[in-house]
């Protein structure tokens, strides 16, 4: 298990009132000072080596447009100090723009791997001051998380332990931000593992050591008992296996006092390597198709946060978790398979594998109605085309939804942006033989097709938001989070229902 999950990262974060001094800072290895633009002599002279500070940075500004400094103040224990330059009258930045600012500062401030970090944000409103300090607490757990590496040489480094924050914020916020920061990284680390590490029954181990932490409710439905349940689209995908470790893992959440009928339903595509099947990826496109199981990796973090949040209402959490292999027994073009609902599917293309597996994932989910079913899949490269790696793509059975799905993505950061889904472009779809194509034969709008696809495993009753996760992993990072897989989802669906509280304004 010591790989399967990540370490616990410990980093402890208090708060002071303490006037921030150059004898206080002798408890700091490193100290973030951020400013705005418009910051008066007075107020300069409140800070540590003020004067001085304000020299350096206005000096810096002269030779460049750079509005950071690193530097080391009179203090003996030689504490380096980033400040870092905000303006803060006109163009306020959004949140994206906030925690991307505030991944350079704390890189920077982190550069000399200091145990203890202070963070003083001076001279801002209330309301910045917040929205600073957790846009800073969120990318040091981010950056300071290392992931999964298998180096023969240990190299222990010395980790952040220490986050003291000079001033006050609700403790509240520095709660949340911790509990989102690390189901974050818990699902950045997943996506990452190798696909020889994180295999199916490996993958279905480590979510049972969860689901034991969180006291939830963990059944596992394996191929036979899939087969009695009828789900031939999942087993379509699953049967070019090697192994018949494949399944559908559904959890429950629910808190005490609560009926059992679940008012959410988390759903995840887990494919944990997706070679293309029979129509094999080339070499390039298959190479890190170990995080194809990102769209499961970010449900169960979902899962994590908002039962560490101790939110009071039911949550299923059901996982789709298996290989695409090319084998002798591997499905193919023009097989028609039937899925748990009845519907019967003509395969097209073996590579379009993730709306097989989430379609009877959907239609086992959508059997206890619940209001609002949710499911996140790395699912089509048009959806990539369409966006890029920095927006995901949204959809839904419920066009009232969009403005929601757009203002969470807005406000947490992880932007996403709605497609429509219109009736007509089934006319894609339409099968001689089956009730449906399971995707088109040529032609653009794959993801939009995807979408459609998927909705019909999906009761009308239940209020319905797919996320096609095209920005999962992006080498640059993205917002607070450097390169490789984003985790890119946990924050925007906290957002989504803990702030914009969507499930109030839904019908059950
Ligand atoms: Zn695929």
């Amino acid at each position: 298990m010591s790989t399967l999950l990540p370490p616990a990262q410990k980093l402890c974060v208090t708060q002071t009132l303490a006037k921030l001094s150059l004898a206080k800072l002798d408890n700091h290895d490193a100290l973030i000072i951020l400013v705005p633009e418009s910051l008066s002599n007075t107020q300069w002279d409140t800070l540590p080596d003020g004067p001085k500070l304000q020299n350096l940075l206005q000096r810096a500004k002269k030779h460049g447009t750079k509005k950071r400094i690193r530097s080391h103040l009179g203090n003996d224990s030689a504490t380096s100090i980033t400040l870092a330059e905000l303006s803060n009258t006109t163009d306020w930045p959004e949140s994206f723009e906030l925690l991307s600012i505030a991944r350079q500062i704390v890189s920077e401030a982190l550069q000399d791997k200091p145990v203890s970090l202070a963070l003083a944000v001076s001279g801002f409103s209330s309301a910045q001051t917040v929205e600073l300090h957790k846009a800073l607490l969120l990318a040091a757990f981010a950056i300071d998380f290392k992931m999964p590496v298998f180096r023969s040489s240990k190299n222990k480094q010395a980790r952040l332990k220490k986050i003291t924050i000079f001033g006050k914020t609700p403790a509240k916020l520095i709660e949340r931000a911790s509990i989102e920061a690390e189901s974050l990284n818990l699902s950045r680390w997943l996506t990452a593992l190798p696909a020889n590490v994180l295999d199916a029954g490996n993958y279905r181990k480590a979510i049972r050591s969860l689901a034991k932490d969180n006291h939830w409710q963990m059944k596992f439905h394996n191929e036979a008992a899939l087969k009695k349940l009828g789900a031939g689209a999942f087993l379509a995908v699953s049967q070019g296996n090697a192994r018949s470790d494949a399944g559908i893992v559904h959890l429950k959440y629910r808190p005490k006092k609560v009926s059992d009928a679940p008012q959410l339903a988390l759903v995840g595509k887990g494919i944990v390597f997706d070679t293309g099947g029979t129509n094999l990826k080339p070499f390039k496109s298959m190479l890190d198709m170990h995080e194809d199981m990102a769209g499961s990796a970010v449900a169960l973090a979902t899962m994590l946060a908002l039962s560490k949040l101790k939110v009071p209402f039911a949550i299923d959490c059901w996982l789709a978790i298996t290989e695409n292999r090319s084998s002798a027994k591997a499905y193919k073009s023009r097989d028609i398979v039937t899925a748990a609902n009845g519907t019967t599917i003509e395969v097209i293309h073996t590579d379009a594998e993730g709306r097989m597996a989430l379609a009877d994932t959907l239609a086992l989910a959508g059997k206890k109605k619940p209001k609002l079913i949710m499911d996140f899949a790395t699912l089509t490269g048009t959806c990539v085309s369409a966006l890029t790696d920095r927006y995901s793509g949204g959809f839904s059975n419920r066009d009232t939804l969009h403005s929601s799905i757009i203002a969470a993505g807005r406000a947490s950061g992880e932007r996403v942006w709605t497609f429509p889904m219109d009736k007509d472009f089934d006319e894609e779809l339409r099968s001689r033989n089956a009730d449906v194509l399971q995707c088109a034969v040529s032609g653009g709008g794959d993801h939009i097709q995807a979408a459609r696809f998927l909705q019909r495993f999906v009761p009308k009753d239940s209020a319905w938001i797919h996320i096609d996760l095209s920005s999962a992993s992006r080498s640059g990072g993205l917002a607070q989070v450097p390169g490789g897989p984003t985790g890119f989802g946990v924050r925007f669906n906290l957002e989504l229902l803990l702030d914009q509280k969507i499930l109030a304004g839904l019908k059950n």
